[in-house]
């Protein structure tokens, strides 16, 4: 029974973790930060169908913005302008949550805060240096709605 399943997998959120809904790293639709917003940027954008684009300085692992489709408003593919331009000028706060942290937890966040997407990272202190903060790939609460609303 569906109301069975939904219930099922509200509990499951007490016990799943960000990892394990997470779209993983290699998976997302990211953009470098020294992008230009020209035709060929702009068009695999709006193909990718996405509304919210981390921003990656250097290496995918390293997140430092992320844009909306929608600051793309005014912006002229002709004029070529630097996605850090954009970035800068818009600068939406990022949101970070360690990869074990259960569903219901996330959800609080996503309940409370504006933005309804976090980056998802761990620390990795395998290796010979000091722990470093990895990023594992990114949540939305549409992955969290999801695993509530999945019949299995
Ligand atoms: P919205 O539905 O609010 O317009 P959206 O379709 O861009 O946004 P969500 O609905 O929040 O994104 O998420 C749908 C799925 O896409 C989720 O599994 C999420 O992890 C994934 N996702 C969101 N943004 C990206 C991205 N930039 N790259 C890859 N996967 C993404
Ligand atoms: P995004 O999360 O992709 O930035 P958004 O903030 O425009 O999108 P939602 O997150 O889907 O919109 O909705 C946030 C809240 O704003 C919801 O309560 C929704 O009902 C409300 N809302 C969305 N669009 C409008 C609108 N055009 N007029 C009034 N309320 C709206």
């Amino acid at each position: 029974r569906e109301e069975m399943n939904i219930i099922q997998g509200a509990l499951e959120l007490r016990t799943k973790t960000v990892q394990d809904v997470m779209t993983k790293v290699e998976d997302c639709f990211m953009l470098p930060s020294d992008a230009l917003l020209d035709f060929n940027t702009m068009s695999s954008i709006m193909e990718s169908g996405y509304t919210r684009i981390p921003v990656y300085e250097n290496e995918r692992s390293n997140i430092v913005d992320i844009l909306y489709v929608k600051d793309l408003a005014f912006v002229d593919p002709d004029d070529c302008t630097p996605l850090s331009t954009i970035t800068r000028f818009y600068s939406h706060p990022l949101h970070f949550v360690f990869s074990d942290t259960k569903l219901d937890a996330v959800l609080e966040e996503f309940k409370k805060g504006k933005s309804h997407l976090a980056i998802v990272q761990k620390v990795n202190s395998e290796g010979e240096g000091d722990p470093f903060y990895e990023v594992m790939g990114l949540v939305t609460l549409e992955d969290v709605i999801e695993e509530i609303i999945k019949s299995e």
